[in-house]
C-alpha cells in the first residue's frame, strides 16, 4: 500500500541541532497523577539540579556528570516545593529540581549555564536535551507562581505538567515561545546581522517571536522587513531547536528575499549585511581573513548556513 510519505523528501534536520534527542519517556498522562516526590524513592531515581539558571555538575575523572542520586542532592539543599519530574529515563525515573544558588557546595560540584555546556559540547546530548527539558520546566513554574485571573497563589499539579489555582481552580501549562530564525537568500549570497551582545566577530541569522495571528511564513517576511528592510517571498521550513532560555521553540526558514537594498534598525542591530558563498564558507572553516565568524555548531543558525552553503 502506498505511503503519505512515498514521495516526499523526509529528511529530519532538526536532530542535528542542538538540544535535540531526548531519550526521555515524558508519560504525559500518566504523570499527571504522580507526585514527584514519590518518585525519589524509587529505584535508580535521578535529578538534574540547577542553581538559579545554572545547571550543577560533578567534577568525575575528566568528565562531567549532570544526574545526582536523591541522596546527594538533598545534600546540596534540594528544594523539594521545586520538584518536577521529566519522565522515566532509559535507567529510571528522572527529576529536575533546584538548590539555593547561594549555598556553599562541594568543590567537586560545579554550576554552569546551560550555553557554554552546550558551545563546548562537554556532555553527553541525550544529557543536554534533558538539562534543556529541566531549566525550561524550572524556569516556567518559578515565573508562574500566582493566578493571573484572581491572584491567588498557584501550585504545581501533575509532576510539573501543569499549575493549578487554590481558589478558582484555573490551570496553567508550561508554555513553549515560537520564535522564527531564518536566513534571508539572494542568489549566491545569504543575509547576516550581529547584535552588540554577541561574541567578537560572530555574525548570525536573523529571528524574532512570533505575534499573536501570524503564520510562521508571516512571521518571518515582517521579522525581515522590520529588521532588515528585506522583502521576502518563499519561505521554506528547514528545522526546529527547543532552545531552553527560558523556554522557545526556535523554527528554522530559509527565506527569498525579494530585494536587496538593506534597511537594518539599528535598535535591533549594531550590523547586517550580504555575505557571499564563498565568504560563508571562510567563516564556518574559521579562516576568515577578518576573522569573522559563523554561530556555534550547536545553534541552528549554524545549521541554516551550512545548509545554504552546502546546497549549492
Ligand atoms: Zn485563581
Amino acid at each position: 500500500m502506498p505511503s503519505f510519505f512515498d514521495d516526499r523528501i523526509f529528511r529530519e534536520a532538526s536532530h542535528l541541532n542542538g538540544f535535540s534527542g531526548n531519550p526521555i519517556e515524558r508519560w504525559s498522562e500518566a504523570r499527571g497523577d504522580i507526585e514527584p516526590e514519590a518518585m525519589l524513592a524509587a529505584d535508580n531515581a535521578a535529578l538534574y539540579l540547577f542553581a538559579d539558571d545554572r545547571a550543577l555538575l560533578r567534577v568525575d575523572g575528566d568528565g562531567l556528570k549532570p544526574r545526582f542520586r536523591p541522596d546527594e542532592a538533598s545534600g546540596l539543599g534540594l528544594d523539594r516545593g521545586s520538584l518536577i519530574l521529566l519522565g522515566i529515563g532509559p535507567d529510571g525515573p528522572l527529576l529536575a529540581g533546584l538548590v539555593p544558588a547561594s549555598e556553599a557546595r562541594p568543590d567537586d560540584v560545579k554550576a554552569i549555564d546551560l550555553r557554554s555546556l552546550a558551545i563546548q559540547d562537554v556532555l553527553d546530548p541525550a544529557d543536554l536535551a534533558a538539562l534543556a527539558q529541566a531549566r525550561s520546566y524550572l524556569h516556567w513554574h518559578a515565573a508562574n507562581r500566582f493566578c493571573g485571573r484572581c491572584g491567588e497563589p498557584l501550585l504545581l499539579k501533575g509532576g510539573g505538567v501543569a499549575r493549578a489555582c487554590v481558589r478558582c481552580d484555573m490551570r496553567l501549562f508550561p508554555r513553549v515561545d515560537p520564535v522564527v530564525i531564518m536566513l534571508a537568500i539572494d542568489g549566491d549570497r545569504c543575509l547576516l546581522g550581529r547584535q552588540a551582545r554577541f561574541a567578537p566577530g560572530m555574525y548570525s541569522a536573523l529571528a524574532g517571536f512570533l505575534e499573536p495571528g501570524e503564520t510562521i511564513e508571516e512571521a518571518v517576511r515582517r521579522e525581515v522587513k522590520e529588521e532588515a528592510g528585506i522583502t521576502i517571498g518563499r519561505v521554506a521550513y528547514h528545522s526546529s531547536q527547543a532552545w531552553p532560555f527560558p523556554h522557545s521553540l526556535m523554527i528554522g526558514c530559509h527565506a527569498e528575499a525579494l530585494s536587496t537594498d538593506l534597511a537594518p534598525d539599528a535598535d535591533e542591530l549594531e550590523d547586517c549585511r550580504w555575505f557571499d558563498r564563498e565568504e560563508v564558507k571562510l567563516m564556518l572553516s574559521g579562516e576568515h581573513p577578518e576573522g569573522l565568524k559563523a554561530p556555534f555548531r550547536m545553534a541552528i543558525a549554524h545549521m541554516l548556513v551550512r545548509a545554504f552553503v552546502e546546497r549549492s
